[in-house]
């Protein structure tokens, strides 16, 4: 039996409950968690904005310990450090087999198989959120989405990579790859958005320009690299930003909110020929505005970035590697540690936008 946090109805708040854990598949691991860091989406699904089988477990940011490996594991074993990924990486499927791993069909598929049941309540499957349920003391995962890390790396810093990190690291370095001297707009500097400003560093971007409603946020975005901030409540950001890049706007606006006004004033403020990054994700069945002339007019296109383009074996072990060594930052983006029974108000802390990252440590 473990405690997890359980939402059983869309809007409700999570119920910390104690529930029984399946044994670990052929290719599976059961991993006993460390930490989970509690990111927009596990909100997002909690409101019933993005859907998910329920009941679930939520939590998608987790790193930990493998206890025990399925009869077929062969690069895992029981005391391995790992974090852990939402997509899976299978090695099979037309998008693995393209490259494109982060695009991979098999969490859907385990979905509706049913493989994403991992817990059970009184004869009831309860459900994983994306194939990791990281917001419970122990769980199952394909091995594929277990990813090892060095024991030095401290775990309640290591779980930020398994979601918020790569996402905004990789917007940057895989799915942008900016260039050094480009210019570079991050609208929304929570979670993702800092670790957008910190990936664009990383690339050498000679303009960061960090805008939010935040004073506190636009503050912390200076320390992850940001050369410059907006103050979005000005209302007036693409006029700011193009003041600042002599009149041209942005080689490259992120978006990091996932609000369709914001993407839109985020696409204004991209210069000729450059490219707006969404990174944020929108409800289902939300549409968003551009100005249509301008798509081919000024060529400036739209790109989507999942988990950051991430290849999730490749490049979370370089993550942790640049944390080792000083060059990435994940102290500085959690502003609070707290037990699992405290996640609700995490998750209201989120929505009011007072945190950059709440980390629950088991
Ligand atoms: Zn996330
Ligand atoms: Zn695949």
């Amino acid at each position: 039996m473990v405690k997890a946090a359980v939402l059983y109805n869309f809007g409700e708040t999570l119920k910390v409950d104690t529930v029984r854990l399946r044994a670990p598949g052929d290719d599976e691991v059961v991993v006993k968690l460390a930490a989970s860091g509690v990111c927009h989406s596990d909100l997002s699904v909690q409101q019933g904005r993005l859907p998910f089988l329920l009941p679930v477990v939520l939590g998608h940011e987790g790193a930990g310990i493998v206890e025990e490996v399925g009869k077929e594991v062969r690069h895992l074993k029981p005391g391995d450090h790992v974090v852990l990924s939402w997509v899976e990486n299978c090695g099979r499927c037309h998008y693995c087999i393209a490259g494109r791993t982060h695009l991979c069909e098999a969490m859907v598929q385990s979905m509706m198989a049913g493989r994403g049941f991992a817990f059970e309540k009184n004869g009831i499957q309860i459900a994983r959120m994306a194939g990791v349920a990281s917001f419970a003391e122990r769980t199952v995962v394909r091995a594929t989405a277990a990813i090892k890390i060095p024991h030095e790396v401290p775990l309640d810093r290591a779980c930020l990579v398994g979601c918020g990190v790569m996402t905004g690291v990789g917007a940057a370095v895989n799915t942008a790859k900016v260039k050094a001297g480009e210019t570079v707009a991050v609208y929304g500097c929570g979670g993702v958005g800092l670790n957008i400003i910190q990936g664009a560093a990383l690339c050498g971007a000679s303009r960061i320009i960090a805008v939010d409603v935040a004073p506190t946020k636009l503050d912390l975005a200076r320390t992850f690299g940001a050369t410059d901030v907006v103050s979005a409540k000005d209302g007036n950001a693409p006029e700011q930003i193009r003041a600042l890049t002599d009149g041209l706007g942005v080689d490259y606006a992120f978006e990091a909110i996932g609000l369709p006004t914001v993407i839109s004033e985020a696409y204004l403020s991209v210069k000729r020929g450059g490219k707006l990054v969404v990174v944020g994700m929108p409800g289902v069945g939300q549409m968003v505005e551009i100005p249509g002339y301008m798509i081919a007019g000024e060529e400036k296109s739209v790109m989507g970035s999942l988990y950051g383009s991430a290849n999730t074996r490749r490049d979370m072990p370089w993550l942790v590697e640049l944390y080792q060594r000083g060059r990435l930052k994940l102290d500085e983006l959690i502003s609070k540690r707290i037990e699992l029974e405290a996640v609700n108000e995490a998750l209201i802390d989120m929505e009011n936008g007072t945190v950059a990252r709440t980390v629950v440590v088991f």
